[in-house]
């Protein structure tokens, strides 16, 4: 059996050599791997051996001309009905079980269980859209993130073990910073670690790049990497002008891993050899390249708790194909999710932390949907849906809890719970909505 570092070279070696594939060539390796993920997830989950009934045959094979008829997995599917989709036979060989937590793009929460082998097929991915950059594995990273809350805070966040491939001789540490840290912040600490490349929300970008300028401290990077909402023109512009490199965007979600990354040419190509993506009508049906429609998902490495045909929650399109030399498929721009940086009293400007947001609405709202809105220069308003029973004592926990996330003693905390999401027809949910001060665009 070979070891988790030399699965990892092969895995990487093989997407290397796929990427140049023809189309068909491509459709034929996903295949291939999404025919075992569908004979395991049917024989070794109750959720999937009726689901996929219709696909596979009793030889054995798949019919593909049936693909569409299985049904899509929505978020509330796998809200409630985790445990029939868990494997009951996860092959050892995947390794360890992860817990991942987001509410997507709905403010729904969800919690997928993922192998060290889904683990594997992300690093691989970010390496491989790394190699199309020339990104250099030797300089340092910085990254601001949300996980491990209070641990990677302001001053010195942490450092951790490099970002680049394990065969690589020389490689730079990945720094590591709260998400939440107030831009001014991130300004100081990028300047002090010397970080080659910066990893963040594209709205955390821009606003490093105009705080930069701000305080007339020029940055020297060499690329930004965005994750966690659509790297817009606006942030792609402020960050091209002010810190004079690009945004690299990275589409994709804690659930399902980088689902499209951006070559050199600025094309969002696909990562089919780890994903299935299909943009369907609100029928089901597939779309045509250039017309928007729902993507749904269906991720190939994780065997734990298998996603097919999932419903990301987010609007693409398919797009016509690059000619960077890529062979992988091109998505358009992505609308999938929104969120907006708060700023209290005289703080800085941050964003908050999806993570942490999950976890605080999960452990004591129970909430099967949220929103979490700054009203006032002190005041945030935690909108919910809650089929719970919550004593006073379960909202003082969830007030002190935002409280702490956010950094402020002074910050007034106010629920207000509904019995169905609060969004009028068409309107687009914002997870983070600051509505004491709306952002220009
Ligand atoms: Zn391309």
């Amino acid at each position: 059996m070979p070891t988790e570092r030399e699965a990892a070279r092969l895995f990487y070696d093989t997407l290397m050599y796929t990427q140049w594939l023809s189309r068909q060539d491509i459709e034929a390796y996903q295949r291939q791997q999404l025919s075992q993920l569908l004979h395991h997830a049917a024989h070794t989950t109750s959720f999937y051996r009726d689901r996929l009934s219709k696909v596979l045959l009793q030889s054995g094979r798949v019919d593909w001309d049936r693909w569409h008829e299985v049904p899509v997995l929505t978020r509330s599917d796998v809200r409630s009905r985790q445990a029939e989709m868990t494997s009951s036979a996860i092959p050892q060989v995947h390794g360890r079980l992860t817990q991942v937590s987001t509410s997507g793009t709905s403010g729904v929460p969800i919690t997928v269980t993922a192998t060290r082998l889904a683990d594997i097929a992300r690093n691989v991915a970010r390496w491989r859209l790394h190699s199309w950059h020339e990104l250099d594995w030797s300089k340092p990273m910085a990254l601001a993130l949300g996980q491990d809350p209070g641990k990677s805070v302001w001053p010195d966040g942490r450092v951790f073990k490099p970002w680049g491939p394990y065969w690589v001789s020389h490689r730079g540490l990945r720094h590591v910073i709260e998400v939440i840290t107030p831009v001014d912040r991130l300004v100081e600490w990028l300047n002090r670690t010397g970080a080659a490349y910066f990893t963040a929300m594209p709205v955390t970008l821009a606003a490093v790049a105009e705080e930069s300028v701000r305080q007339g401290k020029q940055i020297k990077l060499g690329a930004t990497i965005s994750f966690g909402m659509q790297a817009r023109p606006e942030y792609r512009r402020v960050v091209q002008e002010r810190l004079d490199v690009p945004i690299i965007e990275v589409y994709g979600s804690e659930e399902c891993g980088p689902i499209a990354m951006q070559c050199r040419k600025g094309a969002l190509h696909i990562n089919s050899e780890l994903v299935r993506v299909e943009i369907v009508d609100d029928d089901g049906s597939p779309c045509p390249p250039g017309v928007q429609g729902r993507v749904i998902v269906t991720v190939l490495h994780n065997a734990a708790q298998p996603l097919i045909r999932y419903e990301q929650g987010d609007l693409a399109a398919l797009a016509e194909s690059c000619d960077c030399g890529l062979q992988l498929p091109v998505l358009g721009p992505v609308s999938g999710r929104i969120r907006h940086l708060f700023q209290f009293g005289e703080g800085g400007r941050f964003m908050p932390s999806g993570h942490v947001t999950t976890e605080i609405v999960g452990a004591h709202l129970r909430a099967s949907w949220y929103q979490i809105a700054q009203t006032g220069l002190n005041r945030v308003e935690v909108r919910f849906v809650s089929p719970a029973n919550l004593s006073e004592a379960d909202l003082e926990h969830s007030r002190h809890a935002f409280r702490t996330s956010m950094g402020g003693k002074d910050i007034d905390i106010v629920h207000k719970r509904f019995d169905s999401p609060p969004l009028k027809p068409g309107q687009k949910y914002i997870e983070f909505v600051n509505e004491h001060a709306p952002p220009d665009t």
